[in-house]
């Protein structure tokens, strides 16, 4: 094998403003604006790898802008000099110098996977286990509203192709039905729903509301409560589908939920996870325990879709639930490359790497660079 060195890892901070506005999640928090950290990575013969992380603010999970790029810090200066190629080599030195902090560790993981493609000219899909035929149904984000216009929103996602929707709620048990009733009020066959809480119920909340809706709705409830009892306790007394998403962030926590029988599948945001290199792990332990898999991420633009793309392109059409559009949710461009959606589909490009080409004039000068 050629020798590759990791020489130079520079840091950019972008802007992502939300393009619907104001975005609403349960328990009043609010977001208007997401902040990117995205990584380059150089080697010594000119190769660049691109990653980006982008945390839904800083109350959404244990996770914020400023703390990826303080992590990013603690950690670079100890890649330099490694071969990006040997992602999980990349991993155990990373966790060497920091315990947890999976969302930094994503930027600077998937950068190395976007060299490890180009090095052998393969898309990452391929090197993650090969392509399936799927075109990848994407999802929409459904902010919480009043209930006709979470309707009109899901109406408006529906025009423009989707066949998946995320109806949020926020735990008032009256209200939140209203909403769910309203979503689902024109689904089309072969249309799904994931109806998401972000953790914003009690199990007196949840269940309340589960009796207030009409009987045949067809979704699956997305993280309910805030705790792992609650949710396992409202497991114990409803029969809806369950999916874990805040509360399934590393592999150990993902084994436990398979242990205790708590969901039928997962939420895979790629920054929660930590990577590829993990998202790929927790993607086969789902698949060995039989789960839908949902692949996402806590937002992000252009090149962490890339990479939502990719992981979502390995998963056998059975357990591949869906993929977010996160780039629906900002209104800036930060790297071009071959993802159209095209009927509320999408497949990976066949480019090496992520297959995306930054947009420079986006991303600005490095705020960080480290040799
Ligand atoms: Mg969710």
């Amino acid at each position: 094998m050629k020798d590759l060195r990791i020489t130079n890892i520079d840091v950019f901070q972008v802007d992502l403003p939300y393009s619907g506005g104001v975005y609403r999640l349960s328990g009043g928090r609010e977001y208007t604006s997401f902040d990117a950290t995205i990584v380059r990575i150089t080697t010594h013969d000119g190769t660049e790898g691109w990653g980006e992380s982008t945390p839904f603010g800083s109350t959404y999970v244990a996770s914020h802008p400023l703390g990826v790029r303080a992590a990013i810090a603690l950690m670079a200066r100890s890649l330099i000099g490694l071969d990006p190629r040997r992602v999980d080599r990349i991993n155990e030195t990373m966790d060497s110098v920091l315990l947890g902090h999976e969302d930094a560790k994503t930027a600077l993981d998937i950068a190395c996977w976007d060299i490890l493609g180009k090095s052998v000219g393969l898309p990452i899909c391929e090197l993650l286990g090969g392509r399936t035929a799927v075109k990848m149904p994407v999802i929409s984000s459904i902010p919480v509203a009043a209930p006709q216009e979470m309707r009109q929103n899901v109406a408006e996602h529906r025009r423009r192709g989707y066949k998946g929707h995320s109806v949020k709620i926020d735990g008032d048990p009256a209200a939140d039905a209203a909403r769910i009733a309203a979503s689902l009020a024109d689904k089309q066959p072969g249309e799904f729903f994931l109806v998401d809480a972000n953790g914003g119920m009690r199990v007196e909340i949840a269940l309340r509301m589960l009796r207030l809706l009409p009987t045949g709705l067809d979704f699956v409830l997305e993280a309910p409560c805030p705790t792992w009892r609650e949710c396992i306790s409202l497991r114990r007394r409803t029969d809806v589908p369950i999916i874990f998403d805040e509360l399934a962030t590393n592999e150990a926590s993902i084994v436990q939920l398979i242990a205790d029988d708590a969901a039928e599948g997962i939420g895979l945001k790629i920054s929660k996870a930590g990577g590829l290199t993990r998202g790929r792990r927790q993607r086969d332990i789902c698949l060995a325990a039989g789960y839908t898999i949902s692949v996402q991420d806590t937002t992000g633009s252009d090149i962490a879709f890339a990479a939502i793309v990719h992981l979502g392109q390995t998963i056998p059409e059975r357990s591949l639930r869906c993929l977010l559009e996160t780039r629906d949710m900002v209104t800036k461009k930060t790297a071009d490359g071959e993802f159209t959606v095209q009927d509320g589909g999408v497949s990976a490009p066949t480019a090496p790497g992520l297959g995306i080409t930054p947009r420079m004039d986006v991303l600005g000068q490095p705020v960080a660079r480290y040799s």
